[in-house]
């Protein structure tokens, strides 16, 4: 069973290279599924990461910071590694583990302004997977409520109509 990074379904199996559901590309990553395009899970964390570092260097100064770990070296690959405990962790929720890593650099309950690399970050990376799965359920519920104030719309109409 796996769950469609676009419609967030669960499915068995896909059609082609496609979710059968909604008919959005995917590619497989230890039995579970990430939008097509975009490659390695973990390199894209890694990656996602370097932009909000970059991000942050560059606030203020007026500059484009361009921040990278080197490719080369054991550095990476340990923080590759630490990428996929984060993946894991967010049971494989690729958009889950990116609104994490937002949270960690936007929400003053963390101080990760001079924070440069992944290999501390599970145990704040834990609490703030706590706000983001609230936040996402919170939206969840939202659109849920919503979905039903337009159904009741949709059915006074029909009475209209009659
Ligand atoms: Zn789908």
């Amino acid at each position: 069973m796996a769950v469609c990074p676009y419609c967030k379904t669960d499915q068995t199996k896909r059609k082609g290279d496609a979710c059968p559901n909604c008919g959005g590309e995917v590619e497989i990553y230890k039995g579970f599924w990430f939008r097509s395009g975009l490659g390695s899970p973990t390199v894209a964390i890694l990656e996602r990461f370097e932009d909000l570092v970059s991000r942050r260097l560059g606030e203020g100064r007026q500059l484009k910071v361009s921040f990278s770990i080197p490719r080369k070296g054991l550095r990476y690959k340990r923080e590759l590694v630490v990428a996929e405990r984060l993946l894991v962790s967010a049971g494989y929720d690729f958009d889950l583990v990116l609104a994490c890593l937002e949270i960690l650099f936007t929400d003053k309950e963390f101080s990760w302004k001079a924070r440069d690399t992944l290999l501390y970050i599970e145990t704040d990376f834990n609490t703030a997977l706590a706000i983001a799965r609230a936040i996402r359920s919170k939206e969840e519920a939202n659109r849920l409520i919503e979905q039903r104030a337009l159904e009741s719309i949709l059915n006074q109409e029909d009475i209209f109509n009659q």
